[in-house]
């Protein structure tokens, strides 16, 4: 991959996703124009934070935000914190505002269909952890441009505290017609008596969502072969599993796309 210009931003606001999770928002220099399509990745850096052979530890994100983000002169990325292993991600965490952060790019082939083509009857998207990262950029791009095709996203994650993007998400449901979330936990089973007594934040009493993988509910939540367009995004395994359902649907091969990590 040939590395494309560098583009030196400063970290103005880090917004606490998940105890693990942060979005880290970044300015772009005034005099330079960046520009990406949603979906895509860029590769990120962080001034003198080397590797043992001195060279930059660069690693691959994608972006979080919406081109259309970039008229207010930022770009966000969506970081998970490895924690033990875990290099540049906890590195990015020790950050703070006004710290810099190098990006080139975009890359990617994983791409929101453009507006000025002809629209599928329906956007379907599928996540799992931090996979949603791209697909918010991509629900965001739809919704900013107001495009008229209904979204429907089924998002998967462990606990209730590793809800990325929860007031966003909540808030599109509320407000714009057409756009449906299944969200599903895939560790914990309902409490009895379906109460939380302590009323713990991120406790499963409060938690209106499925039980289980999406992968394995996908079945029962999507019923119907449609002119759909499918953006997957997650682990590997999840990625494959999502794929083979849709393709064992009947959708086709070029109506489904896939980003894993
Ligand atoms: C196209 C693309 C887009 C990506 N987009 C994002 C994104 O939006 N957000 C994001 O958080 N990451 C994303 N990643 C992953 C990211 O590039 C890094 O791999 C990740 O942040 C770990 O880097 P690190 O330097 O902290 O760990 P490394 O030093 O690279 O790895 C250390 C150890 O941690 C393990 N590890 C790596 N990732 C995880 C994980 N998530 N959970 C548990 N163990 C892990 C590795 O297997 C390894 O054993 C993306 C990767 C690709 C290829």
């Amino acid at each position: 991959m040939a590395v494309r210009d560098v583009f030196p931003t400063t970290l103005i606001e880090i917004i606490e996703e998940t105890p693990r999770v942060r979005t880290f928002r970044l300015a772009l220099p005034p005099d330079r124009q960046f520009s990406f399509k949603a979906g895509q990745f860029v590769m990120a850096s962080i001034p003198d934070f080397l590797n043992t052979k001195g060279r930059p530890v660069r690693r691959a994100y994608s972006v979080a935000s919406s081109p259309k983000d970039l008229e207010k002169g930022y770009l966000e990325l969506t970081i998970t914190r490895v924690g033990e292993g875990g290099f540049f991600s906890n590195r990015i965490h020790e950050c703070r505002p006004g710290d810099r952060v190098l990006i080139d790019g975009p890359y990617g082939s994983f791409l929101l269909l453009g507006s000025d083509e002809p629209q599928p009857s329906r956007y379907i998207f599928v996540a799992s952890g931090s996979g949603i990262a791209p697909l918010r950029g991509m629900i965001r791009t739809i919704l900013l441009e107001g495009r008229k095709v209904p979204v429907e996203l089924f998002y998967g994650f462990r606990h209730p505290s590793d809800y990325i993007y929860e007031r966003e998400l909540s808030g599109y449901v509320a407000t714009t017609p057409g756009f449906s979330l299944v969200t599903a936990l895939s560790r914990g089973t309902p409490p009895a008596g379906g109460a939380n007594p302590s009323g713990e934040k991120g406790g499963l009493g409060r938690w209106t969502g499925l039980f289980g993988r999406i992968t394995a509910l996908l079945p029962d939540l999507v019923r119907e072969v449609s002119d759909a367009r499918i953006y997957i995004c997650g682990p590997p395994e999840m990625v494959a599993q999502t794929d083979s359902f849709f393709r064992a649907m009947g959708f086709p091969e070029e109506s489904v796309h896939k980003e894993q990590w």
